[in-house]
C-alpha cells in the first residue's frame, strides 16, 4: 500500500504538480498542494515535483501465510429444493483452476435432508463434501448459514471460495468476506489462478467499458461470486468419488436471530438463463407490436424470447427478459438477434452461446464480432421470410 506525501520544508508552491496530475487530485489551497479523493497514487507528482518536495511512502502490509490456505471449496446451494445448477458450474471451474498447482476442490453443502445432493456432488469430482444437515437450515437464514459456511473455512483453510451469484449467494458471500476481513469479486465473469495462489478474479468495470483483473494479495480466503451460466457444466461421472463429510451444527446456527413467521414458497418460473434457443429484439425494432415477429420466431423454433436493456426502458417487456450486465446471463444453444448493436453489456453475458445469429443492418455493428453467423440485412424482411419458411416446414 502506498500513499503521496507533500514535504512542507521543501515545497514553493509553484503549482507544478496539480497542474500536471491527471486526475485532478491536487488542488491548490493557500499556495500548497492538498490531495484529494481522487489521487491514484501513480507518482506523477512526485517524478514532476522540481523541489522533490513530493513522496511516496510505502506502507508495509501484513501478508497471511498462504501456504496455510489450499485447496478450493465450492459453495453448494441447495435452493427450492434442487441443487442450483450453478454450483455445478463452479465445480466444474474450481477443478480446471486447482489442477495446476495440486489444489483439490471440496465443496460445502448446508440445509435438511440433503443427503441425496451429497452423495450426487460425490461424481463431479469434488475430493471433499462438507454437510451441514439440520432443520435449522431447512431455509436460507443469512447469519444461520454464514455461521456454518465460516465453521467449514475456520476447520479446512480453503484458498479460494466460490458462490454463485444468486440471491442466495449475493446475501451470503458478503457476510462470510466480512467476518474473515477479507477481498470479495461479485459477478466475476472468468477467474485464473496464479501460481502463488493468488486468484485473478476478471469481471467487467467502469459499464463495462474495461475488464478489471481484481487480487486479493494479502488476505485469505479469496471470495468470488459467480452468475449462473457464465461457466460450463462438467460432465457428471459414473463413479462416485470424495468423502462425505457430516459436521456438527455450531452454536452460532442454532442461535440464529431470524424467526420464520410463514413461508410462501415461490412457483419456479421459467427464465431465459434455462432457454435452449432465444430470439433476441433490439432497439432496431421500431415499435412494440413489432416484438411479435421475435415471439413468433421463437415461438416456432420451440425456444423463448429476450430483448437488449432499452426495449425493458421503453417498457415492452420486463427485466427478467434483459440480457446483459444488468439484466440475466445466457447461454443457449442458439441465439438469433434481431437489431441489436452489440454494446459490450450485452455481448458480455451472450458470447458464451454455442451459436449466434445476428441480423443487422449496420456491416460495422459490434455484434458481428460475436456471431457466428452474421446476417447484414433488414431485420423487417428476414424475420417475416425466416417465419414463412419455419411455418411452411412444420405444415
Ligand atoms: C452500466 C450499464 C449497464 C448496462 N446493462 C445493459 C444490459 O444489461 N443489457 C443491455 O442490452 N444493455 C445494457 N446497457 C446498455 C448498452 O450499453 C447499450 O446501450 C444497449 O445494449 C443497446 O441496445 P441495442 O443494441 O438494442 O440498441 P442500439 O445500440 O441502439 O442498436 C440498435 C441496432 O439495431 C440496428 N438496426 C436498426 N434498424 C434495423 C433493422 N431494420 N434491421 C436490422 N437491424 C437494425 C442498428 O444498426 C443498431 O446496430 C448498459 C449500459 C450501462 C452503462
Amino acid at each position: 500500500m502506498a500513499k503521496i506525501a507533500v514535504l512542507e520544508r521543501k515545497c514553493t508552491g509553484c503549482g507544478l504538480c496539480a497542474s500536471n496530475c491527471p486526475f485532478g487530485a491536487i488542488d491548490m489551497k493557500d499556495g500548497r498542494p492538498e490531495l484529494n479523493a481522487a489521487c491514484k497514487v501513480c507518482g506523477i507528482c512526485v517524478k514532476n515535483c522540481p523541489e522533490k518536495a513530493i513522496i511516496k511512502l510505502e506502507t508495509k502490509v501484513d501478508s497471511v501465510d498462504k501456504s496455510k490456505w489450499r485447496d478450493i471449496l465450492v459453495f453448494a446451494e441447495v435452493s427450492g429444493g434442487r441443487l442450483h445448477p450453478v454450483s455445478l458450474e463452479l465445480i466444474g471451474k474450481a477443478k480446471e483452476l486447482a489442477a495446476p498447482i495440486g489444489f483439490h476442490v471440496k465443496a460445502v453443502l448446508l440445509g435438511e435432508k440433503v443427503d441425496a445432493f451429497a452423495q450426487e456432488l460425490r461424481h463431479y469430482g469434488v475430493s471433499q463434501v462438507a454437510v451441514y444437515d439440520s432443520p435449522e437450515l431447512s431455509f436460507f437464514r443469512a447469519d444461520a448459514y454464514a455461521a456454518c459456511v465460516e465453521d467449514y473455512i475456520q476447520f479446512a483453510h480453503p484458498s479460494v471460495v466460490l458462490v454463485g451469484a444468486t440471491s442466495l449467494g449475493r446475501s451470503l458471500a458478503p457476510r462470510l468476506a466480512t467476518r474473515f476481513h477479507t477481498g470479495l469479486t461479485a459477478d466475476c465473469t472468468k477467474l485464473e489462478l496464479r501460481e502463488n495462489t493468488d486468484l485473478v478474479q476478471i469481471r467487467p468495470a467502469f459499464g463495462g467499458n474495461i475488464m478489471a483483473q481484481i487480487v486479493t494479495t494479502h488476505t485469505r480466503p479469496q471470495f468470488a461470486t459467480v452468475r449462473y451460466k457464465v461457466m460450463n457444466t462438467p460432465e457428471r461421472s459414473e463413479t462416485a468419488a470424495g468423502e462425505i463429510l457430516s459436521r456438527p451444527l455450531p452454536k452460532a446456527a442454532a442461535a440464529s436471530r431470524v424467526t420464520p413467521v410463514s413461508i410462501t414458497p415461490v412457483p419456479p418460473k421459467k427464465s431465459i438463463s434455462d432457454a435452449e434457443i432465444l430470439v433476441v429484439g433490439g432497439r432496431g425494432l421500431q415499435k412494440e407490436a413489432d416484438l411479435e415477429l421475435v415471439k413468433e420466431l421463437a415461438r416456432l423454433l420451440g425456444g423463448d424470447w429476450a430483448v437488449s436493456r432499452p426495449l425493458v426502458e421503453k417498457g415492452w417487456a420486463g427485466n427478467e427478459r434483459q440480457i446483459g450486465l444488468s439484466g440475466r446471463t445466457v447461454r443457449p444453444r442458439l441465439i438469433i438477434t434481431c437489431g441489436v448493436s452489440g454494446a459490450i453489456q450485452f455481448t458480455a453475458c451472450m458470447n458464451g452461446s454455442d451459436h449466434i445469429v445476428s441480423i443487422n443492418t449496420d456491416p460495422d455493428a459490434p455484434i458481428f464480432q460475436v456471431a457466428h453467423v452474421a446476417i447484414v440485412g433488414d431485420l423487417y424482411e428476414i424475420l417475416p421470410r425466416l417465419i414463412r419458411q419455419l411455418k411452411e416446414e412444420q405444415k
